[in-house]
C-alpha cells in the first residue's frame, strides 16, 4: 500500500495497465522475495513463476539504462514492472491478467470478425447466385408468358425470342414451330373459305361480300366503282369438243392471264360456271370500257394449250355497270352487267357492252 501511495510511477502503472488485483512482489538486489500482497514468499507458487535468473537479468538491464520497460512474461502471463524505491528495493508487480485476456480476446474477436467476413462474403456470392440464376430462369419465362398471352390473343405472327439453349429454349422453339403451324392452317382455311379451287380466284361468296362493302366505302367517301361481267363464248361446246378436262384447263389458264393483268385494285372473282367478275376501285365506267377491251383482248390474242398439245381459240363477252345513283345495290350492279352481257351476246358475242341507262349519252368507243 505504502509503495503505491508513495510512488506515483507504480500508481500509473496499475491505472493504466487496469491491473484488477496488482500482485507486487518485492525483492532485494540479488532478486530474493522479501514481500508479495498475496503472501506467497518461499512457496512453490513463487518459485515456478519468479525465475531468478531471468528477472535478474532483465532488472539488471532495466535498472541500468533507467528506461521504463515492462517485461512481458507470456510463459506464465505476466506483466513485470521493476523499479527502484529508495536506491534498494526492487518493486515486481505483475498481473499478467489484463494482457493475457486482451490477447485472447484479440484472437477470438480477430476469429470471430474474420468468420463475420467469410459468411459476408460466402452470402454474397450465394446471393448473387441466386440473383444470376432467377434472373437467367425467370427472363426467358417471361418472354414465353408473354409471347403466349400475345399469341392466344390471336397474334399468331408473334415470334417468340428464344434466349437460352435449355429446357426452357427447347419449349420457347416448340411453342413457335406450333403457332406458324396454326397460322398456316389457319390461312389454308381462311383461303379455302374465300377462293374457288379449280381458278385460284375469289368466290362468289367473297365477291358477294367484298363488293357490298366497297359499296358502303363508296357511299361515304363517293368513291367510284364499276364492275365487269366475262363470260366465256360457246363453252358448252368445247367441253363438248375437247373435253370436260380441256374445258378446266382453258378456265385456269384464263382466269390466269386476268389475274396477270389485274392491277392491285381489281378484284377477280369465280362468279360461277365459266363465268367471271372483276371489281374495279376508283374506276369510273369510261376506264371500266378500256379494261374490259383490254381484257376481251388479252383472251382473244392467243390461243389456249391444252393436254393434248392443241391450241384452241376462245373469246369472251363482257357486260360492264357501275355503281351510280341508280344503281346503288350490289343486286342491281350485278343484275346490270348481267343485261349488259347479255346484250353482248345479242349482238355476236367477243365484245363488250355497258348496260344500256349507263350506256346512254356516253361514249360507247368501247363497244365493237
Ligand atoms: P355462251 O355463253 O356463249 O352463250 O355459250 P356457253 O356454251 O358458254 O353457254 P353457257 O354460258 O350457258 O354454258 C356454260 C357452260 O360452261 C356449261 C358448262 O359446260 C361449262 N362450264 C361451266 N363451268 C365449268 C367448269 O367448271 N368446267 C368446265 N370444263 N366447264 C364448265
Ligand atoms: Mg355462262
Ligand atoms: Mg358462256
Amino acid at each position: 500500500k505504502e509503495l503505491i501511495h508513495n510512488h506515483s510511477k507504480l500508481e500509473n502503472h496499475i491505472k493504466h495497465e487496469h491491473i484488477a488485483l496488482p500482485e507486487i512482489t518485492i525483492f532485494d538486489k540479488e532478486m530474493n522475495m522479501i514481500a508479495n500482497n498475496f503472501d506467497i514468499k518461499n512457496s512453490d507458487k513463487a518459485k515456478q513463476k519468479y525465475n531468478k535468473e531471468v528477472l535478474k537479468e532483465h532488472f539488471n538491464k532495466v535498472l541500468q539504462s533507467q528506461e521504463d520497460t515492462t517485461l512481458h512474461d507470456k510463459k506464465n502471463a505476466l506483466l513485470i514492472k521493476p523499479m527502484m524505491h529508495d536506491g534498494k528495493i526492487i518493486a515486481y508487480v505483475t498481473s499478467g491478467y489484463k494482457s493475457t485476456v486482451d490477447a485472447k480476446m484479440t484472437a477470438i474477436n480477430q476469429t470471430f470478425l474474420y468468420m463475420f467476413f467469410v459468411i459476408i462474403f460466402t452470402v454474397f456470392i450465394i446471393s448473387n447466385f441466386v440473383i444470376i440464376f432467377a434472373l437467367k430462369l425467370l427472363y426467358p419465362l417471361e418472354l414465353l408468358l408473354d409471347g403466349i398471352k400475345n399469341i392466344n390473343s390471336g397474334n399468331l405472327s408473334f415470334i417468340i425470342k428464344k434466349t437460352t439453349d435449355d429446357e426452357l429454349g427447347v419449349v420457347v422453339n416448340a411453342v413457335n414451330d406450333m403457332t406458324l403451324k396454326r397460322k398456316q392452317i389457319e390461312d389454308e382455311l381462311r383461303d379455302m373459305a374465300i377462293r374457288d379451287g379449280l381458278t385460284g380466284l375469289y368466290n362468289h361468296k367473297f365477291f358477294y361480300t367484298f363488293l357490298e362493302n366497297e359499296i358502303v366505302r363508296g357511299d361515304r367517301y363517293d368513291h367510284s366503282i364499276s364492275m365487269l361481267l366475262i363470260d366465256i363464248d360457246h363453252f358448252k361446246g368445247v367441253n363438248d369438243t375437247y373435253g370436260h378436262r380441256a374445258g378446266d384447263t382453258i378456265l385456269r389458264e384464263l382466269s390466269k392471264r386476268l389475274m396477270k393483268r389485274a392491277r392491285t385494285t381489281d378484284t377477280v372473282c369465280r362468279y360461277g360456271g365459266e363465268e367471271i367478275t372483276v371489281i374495279l376501285l376508283e374506276t369510273d365506267i369510261a376506264v371500266a370500257q378500256i379494261i374490259a377491251e383490254e381484257l376481251r383482248l388479252l383472251i382473244e390474242k392467243d390461243s389456249f394449250l391444252i393436254e393434248d398439245g392443241r391450241y384452241i381459240p376462245i373469246t369472251v363477252s363482257i357486260g360492264i355497270s357501275d355503281y351510280n345513283k341508280e344503281a346503288k345495290k350490289t343486286s342491281i350492279i350485278v343484275s346490270n352487267a348481267d343485261s349488259a352481257l347479255y346484250e353482248a351476246k345479242e349482238r355476236g358475242r367477243n365484245q363488250i357492252c355497258v348496260f344500256k341507262e349507263n350506256v346512254e349519252g356516253r361514249n360507247e368507243e368501247g363497244e365493237k
